[in-house]
């Protein structure tokens, strides 16, 4: 079967881009290797957190550009994908040493949103414990807030997109794993081939197995993260906002849970994970990060019982910056939009890869190929001291 764009992976990523390419009049097909709304990747699920704050002012921009696509996509789509809570920062800066991408410094973040003319509240600690008290806040830091912050529903978005691109005439197959990928582009399964002049590569924590022996990739770690969700101790306090970070090693953040376990907040330790591969994860809770997690529930955050309602585990496929990796080779266009951080710039991985896909632009230097580290050099240090194996 041909097609102008095969698309291996019906994740966030994937999804974008069938939507994009689909808008553009591209004849599309998705192949998925699990059923809809599966949960062994890294988009399921009715909680992630949409922000403006980076401590990087590259992300900050890019966070504007995907809010205005993602508002584009709720107006096509006929409904609300993003929540709009606010966020709020909290907590020490973090060391030079371990500044990340993503890691974030509350008053640094103050001075990047407003250059960039974001609103953006710098708070003392009394102040911001008047708003929220479920919160302790340190009286020594000072706690940002934005309101443009949120929620986005992972599960509905992806849902969103694949209909929207099926409307347009995208071939959406599920349960259609890829078992192969040729040098010249075909894309076989079990029972069919496809050709396509370009094949867009989104597989998540499959990346490297599916693409490794055909492109030169960048370092990818695939990690299991654990994620909690906890009842508030007292009605409605946290369950609808805002979303939070705190920034004290070993950083911990929280958001309304939405469907995925309603009236709860959902909480997790970016930096606690379990090193495994999309095939060999096991699904299981890591003790060690759910005592952690609770430890700092108890100390922190008092507006939520101190035991959690539900649990489970999720992937996350990670490069050494933490940037993502979008960018083409001969046929094809490599997405990996994850290192915990990709579901809020879905729809703007979507124009991005269609643009790839299309020959008109080139990637952003820190999304290519080229530049990405093929290995872990000693700087890194910072993520993989981050990275725990199971005890
Ligand atoms: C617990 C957790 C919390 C997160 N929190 C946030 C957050 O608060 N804010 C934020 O912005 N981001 C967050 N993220 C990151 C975000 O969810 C990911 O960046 C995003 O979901 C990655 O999407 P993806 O499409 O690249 O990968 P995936 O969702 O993993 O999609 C890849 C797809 O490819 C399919 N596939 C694999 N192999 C094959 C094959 N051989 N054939 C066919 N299909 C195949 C898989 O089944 C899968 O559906 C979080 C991630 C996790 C796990």
């Amino acid at each position: 079967m041909r097609a102008d764009v095969i698309i291996v992976g019906g994740g966030l990523a994937g999804s974008a881009a069938a939507w994009e390419l689909t808008r553009r009049g591209r004849d599309v097909v998705v192949l998925e290797a699990f059923e809809p709304g599966h949960r062994r990747g890294s988009s399921h699920g009715s909680a992630r957190i949409f922000r403006r704050a980076y401590p990087d002012p590259l992300y900050v921009t890019l966070t504007g550009v995907a809010r205005r696509l993602w508002s584009e996509l709720e107006d096509e789509a006929g409904e609300e994908l993003i929540r709009v809570t606010g966020a709020v920062d909290f907590g020490p800066p973090r060391p030079k040493a371990q500044a990340d991408s993503t890691q974030p410094d509350p008053e640094k973040m103050h001075e990047i949103l407003t250059a960039q003319h974001v609103p953006a509240e710098l708070l003392t600690a009394t102040e911001a414990a008047e708003r929220w008290p479920g919160i302790t806040f340190d009286p020594r830091h000072p706690v940002l807030f934005h309101p443009e912050g949120g929620v986005i529903d992972a599960d509905r978005a992806v849902a969103a997109m694949q209909r929207l691109a099926t409307q347009r005439g995208a071939g959406i197959r599920h349960n259609t794993p890829v078992t192969g990928i040729d040098a010249d582009g075909t894309v076989r399964t079990a029972d069919a081939e496809f050709t396509a002049p370009v094949v867009v590569v989104a597989a998540g924590a499959w990346l490297e197995p599916l693409l490794g022996h055909l492109v030169r990739l960048p370092r990818l770690v695939v990690t299991q993260v654990d994620v909690f969700h906890f009842a508030p101790a007292e009605a409605g306090t946290l369950a609808s906002g805002p979303t939070w970070i705190c920034t004290e090693a070993p950083s911990m953040y929280g958001l309304p849970s939405g469907a995925d376990s309603p009236g709860a907040v959902k909480v997790g330790a970016h930096y606690l994970r379990t090193v495994t591969t999309g095939d060999d994860r096991d699904n299981v809770v890591n003790p060690a990060v759910r005592d952690q997690v609770l430890q700092f529930v108890r100390a922190k955050i008092n507006g939520l019982s101190s035991t959690p309602i539900a649990e489970l585990t999720c992937l996350y496929t990670s490069t050494t910056s933490e940037d993502f990796v979008l960018d083409r080779r001969g046929p094809f266009v490599v997405a990996s939009v994850c290192s915990g951080h990709g579901a809020k710039f879905a729809p703007l991985a979507g124009r991005i890869i269609a643009d790839l896909a299309e020959g008109r632009a080139a990637t952003h230097r820190r999304f290519s190929l080229a530049e990405l580290p093929a290995t872990f050099p000693t700087q890194s240090a910072s993520l993989l001291a981050g990275v725990r194996h199971r005890p």
